[in-house]
């Protein structure tokens, strides 16, 4: 129910957001409106992809946008020209991300999003800028220790996310329920409906870390894959350079560094350097 007014909530924000676009020229930007800027469909501003809800990482709540996503995506959109009242945060639920790229609906996607050989088939990746594992969200006093006590229990993950293509392929024994969005798998785990929840283990701490979650969840904490987070850019767009060297100066800056333990240095989730791109090599196309 709650869903249902952020969703709302979000509707009319982004009908107020569009009135503002293409309504009247309040001359704040000083040029004379009729600019189309480079993709995305925001006038002259930046539309940037993200989760809606995921604690620590991406966030939404009210007006206000939250995590680690979030803030290396204002960050790098800051190093790329655009001021924060330029930036549109719109949901990019995991499923979506390549479509909404191809379409044109968003120019960067910051989103939990791993960097894949077949996703590079269809977008480009600037990064990596963090690195993540596959872990398990289970009950507090579950005896789930890994994929190898899956077998015959029900697990719930996310549509379109490496999470649920590496369990299908390494887990058959397992019942797995494909959700939109990680919130509502974690739902279904504290009710009780399900056994487990599968995606990163840094997604998984940010649940778990909320207070309504408190002493009923736990990360299993042994990660079985390695998810390198990057930047989602439409095939053809030429700033994916642009996003690397913004990383890279992120880091050098050590605003990257403050970033990633302000949003997740709780949990226990150090910064890695070495996912500078700069060291890490690129994935542009
Ligand atoms: N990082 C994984 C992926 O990109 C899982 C998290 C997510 O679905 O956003 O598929």
């Amino acid at each position: 129910m709650q869903r249902t007014s952020f969703r709302l909530a979000a509707v009319l924000a982004a009908g107020a957001l569009a009135l503002s676009a293409c309504g009247s020229d309040d001359g704040d930007s000083g040029d004379d409106g009729d600019g189309t800027g480079a993709g995305g469909g925001s006038g002259d501003g930046i539309t940037i992809g993200i989760k809606f809800d995921q604690p620590g990482l991406g966030l939404k709540d009210g007006n206000e946008y939250t995590g680690m996503d979030v803030d290396v995506a204002r960050a790098v959109a800051e190093k790329l020209g655009f001021s924060e009242d330029q930036i549109t945060f719109v949901e990019s639920p995991s499923a979506q991300r390549e479509t909404m790229l191809q379409a044109g609906q968003v120019d960067l996607i910051f989103a939990t999003y791993s960097i894949t050989d077949s996703r590079k088939e269809s977008v480009q990746f600037a990064g990596p800028y963090f690195v993540a594992g596959q872990d398990l969200l289970v009950a507090q006093d579950s005896d789930i220790a890994g994929p190898a006590d899956l077998d015959g229990k029900i697990l719930c993950s996310v549509t379109g996310s490496t999470s649920a293509e590496n369990v299908k392929a390494e887990v058959p024994g397992v019942q797995l329920q494909e959700y939109g969005t990680y919130s509502e798998c974690v739902e279904q785990l504290s009710n009780g409906t399900i056994d487990a929840v599968t995606t990163d283990d840094v997604i998984l701490a940010g649940f778990a870390a909320q207070e309504a979650y408190a002493g009923k969840l736990k990360v299993v904490g042994a990660p079985f894959s390695t998810e390198n987070y990057g930047v989602g850019l439409n095939q053809d767009d030429d700033r994916c350079e642009d996003v690397n060297a913004a990383l890279t100066e992120l880091w050098e800056e050590g605003t990257m560094e403050q970033i990633i333990d302000d949003n997740v240095g709780a949990a226990g989730f150090t910064p890695n350097p070495e996912t500078n791109p700069a060291e890490a090599g690129g994935h542009c196309a």
